[in-house]
């Protein structure tokens, strides 16, 4: 079995870009680590008196087309390699969806789901405050991520500003709307994902309507893939898992009932009318869309050969190890790459902070309307790339992205 080592991984993949690139030696070495890193231990009082220690991760792996921009993970298995990857990820999507922004990404090994939310909140200003050196609107700008929320970033925003004694929510994304939140961040990933699934249904030939799609990860990203992708697309959602396991109707079943179903229950199991199966199983349905929607490392060698989607879009980072990407390729799964597939939500970060720095703010309307058009865009740049290359999905957007950035570092005069 090949190291699952997402770092590892997101070297492999860059090396395979510089490589088809011609990259110089310094470039393709400068492009493979990140330029800046920062590790915490942080003390934060819990509810009971006693004083735990968390230890906390700020990445800025790349700022050479603009400030460093990427979510904040809290997650038991957080580590300094995870957050490296999806640092470098973010890198690659800000540069593929071509918005001004760089890759960054932070973390905190924590289990939120065993905390109050008093201690959240200690513990998100407690991060802030160990890692403000490294934050600004220009230097470098968080956003949620797994199990953080706009409520998280709200008291993030809060602390930063009391740190600064100015107003700055650019400083941070995905915060409520009443705190210079924007309209349209809450479901910007999926919506960006399903608009990517219907230019790949078009260029495909295929019509989406009344086919099926299984959902594997029932949170943020999920829950409005499931909505989406049914309002926007016409498809019937078959499947659905979260942490504990999956559920499963093959006539279908309603979006909007699972997603209350799930926040009213915190789980899906206990679905009215649907099967319990595995998060494996889940994998392994005969489904149309597929939405790898929660984290990385799901689709190995293992167990690719059992995938029976036509179109993975890739709403989680990292969800495909290169082992699979091929055995995918050869069995004719059309993958959006992650990087392309859940770009929609730095995009709609992104306008966030453009609002913010403006202070006036955007109708619905016009978030959704830019946001379709850097998503088809960023789409037909990668699948003509695709086209001509004759390369995977994921390798045309790691040419596409891998060269814009490395022109950027060239101009800088960096390498
Ligand atoms: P979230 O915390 O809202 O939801 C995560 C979901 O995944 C939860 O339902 C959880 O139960 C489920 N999950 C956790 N472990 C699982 C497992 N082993 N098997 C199946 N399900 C599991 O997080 P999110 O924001 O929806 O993020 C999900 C993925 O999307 C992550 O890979 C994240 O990096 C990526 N992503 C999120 C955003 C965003 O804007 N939220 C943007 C880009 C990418």
């Amino acid at each position: 079995m090949p190291e699952l080592n997402p770092f590892k991984i997101a070297q492999q993949q860059l090396d395979e870009a510089a490589e088809k690139l011609g990259l110089d030696d310094a470039t393709h070495e400068f492009l493979r680590w990140p330029q800046k890193e920062l590790i915490v231990t942080m003390p934060v009082p819990m509810d009971d008196g006693r004083t735990k220690i968390f230890r906390g991760y700020r990445v800025q792996y790349n700022t050479a087309r603009g400030p460093a921009k990427g979510g904040l993970r809290w997650h038991p298995e957080e580590n300094i390699d995870t957050v490296r990857a999806l640092a470098a990820w973010m890198t690659w999507k800000t540069a593929v969806i071509d918005i001004p922004l760089g890759g960054g990404k932070g973390g905190v090994t924590c289990n939120p789901k065993e905390m109050s939310e008093m201690e959240k909140q200690r513990l998100a200003r407690g991060y802030i405050r160990a890692v403000a050196s490294m934050l600004s609107v220009t230097k470098d700008v968080p956003a949620p991520d797994v199990y953080t929320t706009p409520q998280i970033m709200a008291w993030m925003m809060d602390e930063y500003e009391a740190m600064v004694g100015e107003h700055h929510p650019g400083v941070i994304t995905g915060k409520p709307i009443p705190l210079g939140g924007s309209e349209g961040r809450g479901d910007a990933t999926a919506r960006g994902g399903i608009y990517a699934t219907r230019e790949a249904a078009r260029v495909l030939g295929m019509d989406l309507r009344g086919k099926t799609m299984a959902i594997q990860g029932f949170g943020n990203a999920g829950q409005h893939a499931a909505l989406l992708g049914h309002e926007l697309l016409g498809l019937k959602l078959v499947a659905a898992s979260d942490s504990r396991g999956g559920i499963y109707n093959e006539k279908g079943m309603d979006p909007k009932q699972v997603v209350e179903y799930k926040l009213k229950t915190g789980k899906l199991e206990g679905f009215n009318g649907a099967e319990t199966i595995t998060n494996e199983e889940l994998l392994q349905r005969d489904v149309t869309v597929l939405f790898p929607s929660a984290l990385e490392n799901v689709i190995t060698g293992a167990n690719a050969d059992k995938i029976r989607c036509q179109i993975s879009c890739e709403l989680a980072n990292g969800p495909t190890t290169p082992e699979a990407d091929q055995i995918l390729h050869r069995n004719k799964v059309f993958v959006l790459p992650d990087f392309l597939a859940n770009a929609g939500g730095v995009t709609v970060s992104y306008f966030e902070q453009v609002q913010n720095t403006y202070n006036f703010y955007w109708p619905l309307e016009e978030v959704h309307q830019r946001l379709d058009e850097k998503m088809t865009k960023a789409f037909h740049g990668v699948y003509q790339m695709y086209l001509r290359e004759k390369v995977n999905m994921r390798q045309a957007a790691y040419l596409v992205s891998v060269a814009r950035v490395a022109e950027a570092c060239k101009l800088r005069g960096w390498v």
